[in-house]
């Protein structure tokens, strides 16, 4: 749905051997258009082409004990017509973070950047590339589009229990609409534990994400957007979505989100959000957010994530029992940070806070 997965033809590859290295590849390609013109199982098997790799090892640490770490980062068309990436020394900071978090070497944040920037950069002179589209502004760019750029981490060969010391880093691009269709924002807590106190939480790393694609696909199942994790101690405070950060807007007009420590993950969003909130005005908490809490006294709710942008949630379902926040809609707040979020993303806002980076070639 959201997700397609059609790699495009520039991808980045380096590796740990001592220090940093790496090189910018061109995976076989058409033009976009002459691609779209051709039948689907010779497209398919391009796109099948140019997603594999094959200096890379199939058995490893990564692939058979989920050693491996990966970021999302977005390049949003801009009204002026260039291309910008949304604060990616941030997400090169993170992956270097994880990487060491999984006992591997952090990578060199410079050369990630540089992947980052460089792969959206030379697919955008191929031709793959998203257009500004001026229709974005009346849905406040809720059904628009932007390249999804996914740096991930992959070991050396290996099948013992051990840790990876030469790792590669790969950096790939894909089109990307929006992640929650918008079919509905209701959300539901879920019992299954995402991570516990002096675990992985705080890594973006695959094995958290086992849990959060079980929960995730058992709120889908039953009817709702997304599923919400609860404190592993004691099932009482809310921590985060799937894969996104949560916020609260109180009746009393404070917003609180989930307080950072070693079970939720420092999402850039949710520190941007809280940067933007502020700026507004509006007073901001970090602290424990009990489900009790925002079942009570919440006015507005939503989740904050690279993929999820500024997604709100009108009602969230516990044990059966649903609460709707406000008029069951998205809520005032919400819309005004979502219409700031993706005016400074898409250019129609001035970028004051100086996050958006320029695409290389
Ligand atoms: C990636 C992620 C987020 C959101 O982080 P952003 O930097 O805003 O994209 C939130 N929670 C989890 C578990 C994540 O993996």
């Amino acid at each position: 749905m959201a997700f397609t997965l059609s790699i495009h033809p520039w991808v980045f590859v380096g590796k740990f051997n001592e220090s940093w290295s790496g090189d910018f590849i061109e995976q076989e390609h058409l033009s976009p258009e002459e691609e779209a013109a051709l039948s689907e199982a010779d497209r398919n098997a391009l796109h099948e082409r140019r997603n594999s790799f094959p200096q890379l090892p199939l058995v490893n640490f990564t692939s058979q004990y989920g050693l491996g770490c990966f970021e999302g980062v977005k390049a949003f068309p801009q009204k002026d017509g260039s291309l910008k990436v949304f604060r990616p020394e941030e997400n090169s900071a993170r992956m270097s973070r994880s990487m060491a978090g999984l006992g591997m070497p952090g990578v060199d944040e410079e050369l990630c950047t540089k992947a980052i920037l460089g792969t959206a950069g030379r697919n955008a002179e191929l031709g793959f590339t998203v257009k500004y589209n001026p229709q974005w502004e009346k849905d406040s760019f809720q059904s628009a589009g932007s390249i999804y750029i996914r740096p991930f981490s992959w070991s050396e060969p290996g099948i013992g229990i051990n840790l990876s010391k030469n790792p590669w880093l790969v950096v790939i691009n894909t089109e990307v609409s929006a992640y929650f269709a918008g079919e509905n924002y209701n959300a539901v807590t879920t019992d299954m534990i995402r991570s516990n106190h002096k675990g992985t939480g705080w890594i973006k790393c695959d094995a958290n994400y086992v849990i959060s694609c079980l929960a995730k696909n058992q709120a889908i199942e039953g009817g709702f957007m997304e599923a919400i994790f609860l404190d592993a101690v004691e099932q009482k405070y809310i921590e985060e979505g799937s894969s996104c950060n949560f916020f609260c807007l109180k009746k009393d007009g404070t917003l609180v989100t989930p307080e950072l420590g070693d079970t939720i993950l420092p999402g850039i969003t949710r520190k941007s959000l809280i940067e933007l909130a502020s700026d507004q005005g509006v007073k901001v908490e970090e602290r424990k957010l009990s489900l009790e809490e925002v079942l009570d006294d919440g006015a507005e709710c939503f989740v904050t994530g690279t993929a999820a942008g500024l997604t709100p949630i009108t009602s969230l379902t516990h044990k059966g029992k649903e609460i709707s926040f406000g008029k069951g809609t998205p809520g005032e707040l919400s819309q005004s940070l979502l219409n700031e979020l993706k005016g400074i993303q898409y250019g129609v806002l001035e970028d004051r806070f100086g996050w958006m980076v320029p695409v290389i070639s």
